[in-house]
């Protein structure tokens, strides 16, 4: 089985604090066979990862989107997605480049949970290690609509990479990745962010605004 974490932060995104490199650095040192970068509104982490053209490591291409619905990740993905869109056209945006659209964290606490009910996803994320009460609710709506599941550590920090995400026995390449997800050929794994440090790393993030 190999193990993929499907929602990794960088500098790219205003409050990440870990580099390209770094991430995947740490990742191959927790063991796993790649991340997807999925940055605010960015997609410059996958230019750059394109550029590092790196060996024996994945990295699926990606960005977390901010619709106007709440955050949809879109996974292969190269081009720029508008932010403010309605979760429709973000998920017929991201399906045009070929992309997969999933539900970030749709029913986190304090969160707009308005995108699972407002678009048709391709995913569920059921478990985010930043989330402390949503993940139960996530997977009983994928279970109910029959939907794909999938599962990342929303890692803002280098330690927080590899806590979550999928376990899947396929070819290392994006595409065989991204299949397996849609063939619901995986197992999820995940823990939470010890909410200790969550708490501190939320009031850092207020303090340096
Ligand atoms: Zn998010
Ligand atoms: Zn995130």
């Amino acid at each position: 089985m190999f193990r993929y974490d499907l929602h990794v932060h960088t500098r790219y995104s205003r409050d990440g604090r870990c580099t390209l490199l770094e991430a995947v650095r740490i990742a191959r040192s927790k063991g796993l066979s790649g991340i997807a970068i999925t940055d605010h509104d960015s997609i410059n982490g996958n230019l750059e990862a394109a550029r590092l053209n790196l060996k024996d490591f994945v990295i699926i291409p990606g960005i977390e989107v901010s619709s106007r619905d709440g955050h949809i990740l879109g996974l292969n993905v190269m081009e720029p997605i508008p932010p403010g869109l309605p979760a429709a056209e973000t998920v017929a945006l991201i399906r045009e480049q070929g992309g997969i659209a999933v539900a970030a964290h749709p029913f986190g606490l304090g969160r707009k949970i308005g995108a699972v009910l407002k678009a048709k996803f391709d995913a569920i994320e059921v478990f985010n290690s930043r989330t402390y009460f949503g993940n139960s609710l996530a997977r009983e709506f994928a279970e109910k609509n029959k939907l794909p599941i999938v599962a990342g550590s929303d890692a803002h920090y280098p330690d927080e990479i590899g806590l979550a995400g999928v376990e899947v026995n396929c070819k290392p390449r994006v595409d065989a990745v991204l299949s397996s997800i849609v063939q619901r050929e995986i197992a999820v794994f995940g823990q939470l962010l010890p909410p200790f440090t969550y708490l501190r790393r939320a009031i850092q993030k207020l303090i340096s605004r």
